[in-house]
């Protein structure tokens, strides 16, 4: 069983339903739809042949919906000299200009025609994850000129990054709206807001989800600096992190990324909240059916600084070896994992989760149980998700075991380190979940007659927040369930007395 979780981004290398069942064998829990490219129609495709596959899977599998945000694209630029585009030579001007045209000789447009108004005089103009960079030397009320610092093809749409320039396009655009209805009417079970500057981002996106009944969970991308500096605040508004080293990359000095990733990372773990680390984590794999070096050692690192997930983009959604690629990751995570637990350096790093929550304390009280009891299984009964979530961040030494009868909690339950999310139906006392963890933990062999496990519910598990009750059971031996109301009924009488 692998604690860290793998989110895979779909595309046509990997849409089909049997590529798809064997990712999920293979070590795939979150699916992403990248609303970047290709239309709703298409995405629906994807949709239904996830659901599909997960059914034949049989356990839980969430999909995230990935929203491009204010991301700034070319328009078309014309094909010159069979180059697939224009090519700009360093030290040669382009001008970019506000009315919509077709690139050619020296001249773009872009899909956001205020950019000349956003962008100074000595603002830097990013092209294609900065592989093609320019410095703006010139401006006037249409256009702006700008130097080449490093030349290359330009091709239409590639994606424009503007590190120094205060953008004013909104933070969600109209195309992001159409595809946030489209992913409540679809029952997505996160969605993800690319380019995040600031908490209200994440706020106006929760507000408007409230207004439609939807209770899909929000990831913040962060891969801006405005983002970076207003995190404590980002991370208060979202239900969790993404560290988008892609455009992080591009927007800051590349060396800040792995000091920003081992922040975020740890700042979710004491917010309680989940986090994935994301892009080019296996890039070569797109091409090559094995890793280099380094990248193995990225994947082991992020698992070390405590992400609950890893994701693959282009590996999956278009490379030539999407199962090797999750094969790959797992591996890693698997290796890295028995690591961290044998050696107990994971144990140095025990979080102190920013929560008033009674989840923490029963999270802290069941680590020690596990410990000194030698455990085998943390189960528990939760219809939120929000205690397993919490106890995920505790990087227990044996599996988290997340009952729910709830399908939305138990695929969102896929994403978080160490939590296996279980289907089982509503029960009435803790008296039954005992029963119920009991059949299960044989069954599945996750333990054995006579062993410990620490089982965590309310003592009425039905009603949600009432989580307060922490059984130590050995399996096999015998378990009366303690009728609450009546108990209390004979303590009241006792006292009239
Ligand atoms: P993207 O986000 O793949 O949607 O650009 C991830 C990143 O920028 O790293
Ligand atoms: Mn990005």
């Amino acid at each position: 069983m692998i604690r860290t979780k793998i989110v895979a981004t779909l595309g046509p290398a990997c849409s089909d339903v049997e590529t798809l069942v064997t990712l999920f064998e293979s070590g795939v829990n979150v699916c992403r739809i990248n609303f970047s490219h290709g239309t709703l129609d298409a995405a629906l495709g994807l949709l239904r042949n996830v659901r599909i596959a997960a059914e034949r899977f049989g356990q839980p599998v969430a999909v995230l919906g990935d929203l491009c945000g204010p991301k700034i694209r070319l328009h078309k630029v014309l094909d010159q000299g069979a180059t697939g585009g224009m090519r700009v030579e360093t030290g040669e001007n382009l001008i970019i200009q506000r009315d919509p045209i077709d690139g050619q000789h020296g001249r773009v447009s872009t899909t956001y025609a205020q950019l000349i108004d956003d962008v100074k005089i000595g603002d830097r103009v990013l092209i294609e994850d900065g592989l093609i960079r320019f410095l703006v030397t010139d401006k006037s009320e249409h256009e702006l000129t700008c130097k080449c610092t490093a030349g290359g093809i330009l091709k239409s749409a590639k994606g424009i990054n503007l590190p120094k320039t205060g953008v004013n396009l909104p933070s969600i655009t109209d195309r992001d709206w159409e595809c946030v209805d489209w992913a409540c009417e679809h029952r997505l079970d996160y969605l993800a807001l690319s380019f995040v500057r600031k908490a209200e981002d994440i706020t106006t996106l929760r507000e408007y989800l409230q207004d439609k009944v939807s209770d899909i969970h929000l990831i913040a991308k962060i891969e801006k600096a405005e983002g970076v500096q207003q995190i404590d605040s980002i991370i208060d508004a979202c239900d969790g992190l993404m560290v988008a080293r892609g455009d992080l990359g591009v927007e800051m000095d590349v060396a800040q990324v792995p000091i920003i990733q081992k922040d975020l990372v740890r700042r979710c773990r004491i917010a309680g909240k989940p986090v994935i680390v994301a892009t080019q984590m296996l890039q070569s794999m797109i091409e090559q059916s094995s890793p280099t070096r380094a990248e193995v050692s990225d994947v082991a690192n992020a698992i070390f600084d405590g992400t609950d997930a890893v994701m693959l983009s282009g590996e999956t959604s278009v490379g030539k070896f999407p199962v090797g690629a999750v094969l790959t990751m797992a591996h890693v995570a698997q290796v890295t994992e028995e690591y961290l637990v044998t050696s107990e350096v994971d144990r140095a790093m025990e979080p102190k989760i920013r929560t008033t929550l009674a989840a923490g304390s029963l999270a802290r009280g069941a680590l020690r149980i596990v410990e000194d009891l030698d455990a085998k299984a943390v189960v528990i009964w939760t219809q939120t998700g929000g205690t397993a979530r919490v106890f995920s961040k505790y990087h227990f030494p044996v599996p988290i075991i997340a009952l729910s009868n709830d399908q939305r909690t138990l695929r969102r339950m896929a994403l978080h380190y160490g939590v296996f999310p279980q289907h089982m139906p509503i029960v009435e006392d803790i008296g039954s979940v005992v029963a119920a963890t009991e059949k299960l933990m044989i069954e599945k062999k996750y333990a054995e007659l006579g062993q410990r496990v620490v089982i965590v519910a309310g003592w009425s598990p039905a009603s949600a927040g009432s989580m307060n009750g922490l059984v130590i059971h050995t399996l096999g031996a015998p378990w009366t369930a303690v009728p609450t109301a009546q108990v209390m009924r004979q303590l009241l009488k006792a006292e009239k007395q």
